[in-house]
């Protein structure tokens, strides 16, 4: 495989071109990505395949229990509204994990399915119907009727029919981050378990990141995917435009010898304030209610879930799964989403420092694309951007949120 120099490297990615193999000549890496979740570890992959020299580190490790890739699961699907570049990477994501799971001999990926339960058609919903026949993407409209008919273990009051997504499914969230870092280590890559400090210097080439604790890192670029923490890392340039609300899951028991509720059994499901998938791996039936704007800080606040959240979430089982209403909680999850201004990924270089890049705003949907993002970061940090036309998409935004999710009063 192919290794730059620093320099070469630097020269490379300036320029947009595709250098001729060079012998590295220094043990520096030719980039550090800082983070190894969903952004950040199939970035490091990527790069590492790509024949760069790579060290990734994460502050608590791949798909820790405070990062947001760190749940149980997360649903791919390509509905996505008008918004049509998420629909086609979902396509792409989805072949991708596919194709992972053969490679790493791992299963990562349940085709589930899923219902948008809808009381009538939104202009979301025929969007979602337009981009499906414009793509190509297997769809159905499932009345009312026959929604009671096929999952009688769903009460469809006041639903009028269901969009139905046969090709959508559920990923294993925190075990794929564990095989993504594993795999890279495979590869040749660099893991470490460290804490990078916001950089800092005054040029406009970042020499160093300092390490919590001691010691430094130095590389050719930096990558900094660092998803809800990167309002801490990057305070003047984030802090406004990345907000990281509390999200409580709910991991609810089936009756015992009951299987409607696990996969394959029942699909997903998005309702009006709540979305929810089957049971999977027999950690329970999970439903997630929506709409909290609380800000959580991904550090140091407790996960413990909210009472209220979880009265909401049994009314919701007592009004579409009646017979899991008395059912106890298994498990209960608080993480945190990164959300951008307006919903869109952040994917551009640092202002000041033209080897640093930050790849991060997931907005709670970003998992799934995982595999192309990092698809996506490596080529754009290698000077080999193939989707220019994404540029404007994944800029910082000049919006931005009324109130900083982080008062700079709490240390970590
Ligand atoms: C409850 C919930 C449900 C979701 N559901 C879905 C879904 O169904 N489908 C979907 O596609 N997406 C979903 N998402 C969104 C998706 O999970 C995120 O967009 C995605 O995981 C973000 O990945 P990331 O790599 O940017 O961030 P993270 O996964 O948080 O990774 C950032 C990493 O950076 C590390 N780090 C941070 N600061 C430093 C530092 N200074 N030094 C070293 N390491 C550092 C952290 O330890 C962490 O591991 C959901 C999110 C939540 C919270």
């Amino acid at each position: 495989m192919a290794r730059l120099s620093r320099r070469s490297f630097l020269k490379t990615a300036a320029a947009g071109a595709v250098a001729a193999p060079l012998v590295r000549t220094q043990p520096s890496p030719d980039v550090v990505v800082v983070g190894a979740g969903a952004f950040g570890g199939w970035t490091a992959l990527h790069l590492r395949e790509m024949g760069h020299a790579v060290t990734l580190v994460d502050a608590y490790g791949p798909g820790n229990g405070r990062a947001a890739s760190g749940g149980e699961t997360r649903q791919i699907r390509v509905g996505y509204g008008d918004q049509e570049i998420y629909s086609r990477w979902a396509i792409r994501a989805l072949g991708k994990w596919k194709a992972r799971e053969q490679e790493f001999g791992e299963r990562l990926l349940f085709r589930t399915g899923r219902l948008q339960l809808a009381s009538g058609w939104t202009e979301e919903l025929r969007a979602t119907a337009q981009v499906f026949e414009k793509l190509g993407v297997e769809s159905e409209v499932i009345p009312h009727d026959e929604l009671g008919k096929r999952y009688p273990q769903m009460r469809p009051e006041g639903i009028e029919f269901a969009l139905f997504e046969p090709g959508a499914g559920v990923l294993r969230a925190r075990f794929s981050m564990q095989v993504v870092a594993e795999w890279f280590g495979k590869k040749g890559g660099t893991f470490r378990i460290a804490r990078a400090e916001p950089p800092t210097g005054t040029g406009s080439t970042l020499d160093r990141i300092l390490l919590a604790g001691g010691g430094s890192l130095s590389a050719g670029a930096y990558v900094f995917a660092c998803g809800p923490w990167l309002p801490k890392v990057f305070p003047e340039l984030l802090g406004r435009k990345i907000f990281t609300p509390r999200r409580d899951t709910f991991f609810f028991g089936a009756p015992s010898g009951d299987d409607r509720f696990n996969y394959p059994n029942l699909p997903n499901f998005d309702d009006t304030g709540y979305y929810g998938f089957p049971n999977i791996d027999s950690r329970g039936f999970k439903l997630c209610p929506m709409g909290e704007r609380v800000a959580f800080d991904p550090d140091l606040d407790e996960r413990v879930h909210n009472a209220y959240l979880l009265t909401r979430a049994r009314a919701f089982l007592a009004r579409r799964f009646p017979d899991l209403e008395h059912q106890p909680l298994l498990e209960s999850r608080v993480c945190q989403t990164e959300m951008s201004v307006d919903e869109n990924f952040i994917v551009q270089k640092h202002p000041q420092w033209d080897n640093v890049w930050i790849a991060g705003g997931g907005s709670g949907h970003g998992f799934k694309h995982g595999p192309v993002v990092g698809e996506y970061v490596a080529r754009r940090v290698s000077g080999e951007d193939e989707e220019p036309e994404l540029e404007a998409v994944f800029r910082i935004k000049p919006e931005a949120f009324a109130e900083s999710t982080f008062s700079g009063e709490r240390r970590y």
